[in-house]
């Protein structure tokens, strides 16, 4: 049975020089793989009464989206700013170089929501923490954030402390 990992191309100096760009393009062009890394994503939270899943704008809808479809529950986008139509919460936070924004509609999530949080990637764990914090902004609780990599070497979960985080497929260098 083909690996998830050997799905993932590397890309050196993409976008900019220095970044190894891991390209999920071959992964999600295979049929079974997509599927298996959609089933790894959810299945830790199976039994977590998650009750929507959010995903991030833009490779994380991807595999958000498909997940919500598997679990049969609904998607919920935190998208860059300008974005979405209605009134929105906004979160800026640093990246390596410079800052980002991200948001979500005000009315997206409620205080009984039990969201798990899917992104294609994890980095230096700016961005998903940014969107915890987001989703905590409108009163829900964050139950997991999912992967579909992990770049271990840049310690992202330390920004993360106390969350349950998964991911499917890990970088050490
Ligand atoms: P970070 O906030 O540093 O954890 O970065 C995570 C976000 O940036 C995710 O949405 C990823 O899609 C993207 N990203 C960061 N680094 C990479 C990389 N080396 N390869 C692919 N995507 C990346």
């Amino acid at each position: 049975m083909k690996r998830l990992e050997t799905c993932i191309r590397n890309i050196p100096d993409f976008p900019k020089p220095g970044i190894q760009f891991k390209d999920i393009t071959p992964l999600i062009k295979d049929p079974v793989m997509l599927r298996l890394a959609v089933k790894q994503l959810i299945q830790p939270f199976l039994d977590n009464s998650i009750t929507a899943v959010a995903g991030i704008e833009a490779r994380g809808f991807i595999f958000a989206s498909l997940a919500a479809w598997e679990l049969d529950i609904g998607f919920i986008p935190l998208r860059k700013p300008g974005k979405l139509p209605y009134a929105v919460e906004t979160i800026s936070y640093d990246l390596e170089y410079g800052s980002a924004t991200l948001e979500i509609h005000i009315d997206a999530v409620s205080k009984d929501d039990r969201i798990l949080l899917i992104d294609d990637l994890i980095a230096t764990g700016g961005t998903v923490a940014a969107g915890c914090a987001l989703i905590e902004k409108l009163g829900a609780e964050v139950v997991a954030c999912a992967f579909v990599v992990e770049l271990d070497y840049l310690k992202g979960r330390d920004k993360l402390a106390n969350r349950n985080i998964h991911a499917l497929i890990h970088y050490q260098v």
